[in-house]
């Protein structure tokens, strides 16, 4: 043990008594240095060597605040003034799904939402109605004028995705999935890239990254709560707001927030839209339900749906929020 610079680092004497079988010559690492390269973490330091198309640093012309506006027919993400998508948690039937795009229309949100192909915890719950649910999606998509968004699971279903939706998801589970990844980079239409439920933020941007090696800058990142140790006790995730800050500090990428599965009870998810929009996000996806006492229960994430009223509200927060707008682009990003 030596005395650099009045930190104490090992010399490879003490490293050779490591037991490793092999030297290491460790003299310019203090001890601090030492553990973290041994554990192989990746800090914020390392993006701009594993995110060189993302990161603001590798990129100048973004500058230290610019973000690259994705837009998705009419609706604009990164424009400073938030984008609401709303819908179901999972299309269920053509009655559902066109009434509650006719209220996410009316509520003046510029996307529609909407899962065909579902990631379920219980391989006997719901699945999804699959490519009859993405047909169903596009019609009410089309008759509402609201561009769509769907999750893909799957490597191979992505062309199929693609026919239907203008913006592709990529859920939490599957963000590591590193090959779907490629595939939706591939495909030539823009992605929601959910962040992972105990992803980091050089992990979610890594995942990023993998859509912009394609050649698809088109990506908005989508924070949705990640797993901590009350999640669970009172809600489901933990809505990680610091991260919003966090993200913009890093990358050009537009950010949006998921209200509803970060809290998983629809009470909560008006505070939590407020509070995302204070963080300075560039959306919001909302799931909703009819509200009506004679509808059908949702199949799937029925405790965490808002009903129409609020879902106005919160939109209503955003236009109060935003202040008058000048120029060409509304307060839901929609170009008038
Ligand atoms: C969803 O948005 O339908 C969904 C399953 O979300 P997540 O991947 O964030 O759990
Ligand atoms: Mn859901």
């Amino acid at each position: 043990m030596t005395s650099v610079d009045g930190m104490e680092v090992l010399q490879s004497e003490d490293a050779g008594r490591l037991g490793r079988g092999k030297r290491v010559e460790l003299s310019n690492f203090s001890k601090l240095e030492l553990a973290v390269k041994i554990a192989g973490k990746v800090t914020t330091e390392d993006l701009p060597r594993m995110c060189p198309l993302l990161s603001r640093e590798t990129n100048p012309r973004y500058g230290s605040d610019h973000r690259r506006v994705v837009e998705i027919g009419g609706a604009r993400f990164g424009t400073g003034l938030p984008v609401v998508i709303a819908g179901p948690c999972a299309v269920e039937s053509w009655e559902q799904t066109l009434e509650l795009a006719r209220v996410v229309k009316a509520s003046g949100a510029g996307m529609l939402r909407g899962g065909a192909f579902k990631p379920r915890t219980s391989p006997h719950d719901f699945q999804g109605l699959g490519l009859e649910g993405l047909k169903i999606l596009r019609a009410a998509g089309d008759e509402t004028g609201l561009p769509v968004v769907t999750e893909v699971i799957d490597v191979r279903l992505v062309e199929t995705v693609a026919q239907y939706a203008d913006m592709l998801q990529i859920g939490s589970r599957s963000m590591q999935n590193y090959p779907l990844l490629v595939e939706v980079g591939h495909v030539g239409k823009p992605v929601l890239l959910k962040r992972g439920m105990a992803a980091s933020l050089c992990e979610w941007l890594g995942a990023a990254e993998y859509i912009a090696k394609e050649g698809n800058l088109e990506i908005v990142l989508c924070e949705r709560g990640i797993k901590t140790f009350s999640s669970g006790e009172y809600s489901r995730f933990s809505l990680d707001l610091n991260v919003i800050p966090a993200v913009r500090a890093q990358t050009f990428l537009p950010v949006i927030v998921d209200p509803s599965h970060a809290t998983g009870v629809a009470s909560m998810v008006e505070l939590a839209s407020r509070g995302a929009i204070e963080f300075g996000c560039d959306g919001l996806i909302i799931e909703i339900g009819s509200g009506r006492n004679d509808a059908p229960r949702p199949k799937c994430d029925a405790d965490q749906a808002i009903d129409p009223p609020t879902l106005c509200q919160i939109i209503r927060f955003i236009n109060s929020r935003q202040g008058p707008v000048e120029g060409k682009v509304s307060v839901l990003g929609w170009v008038r």
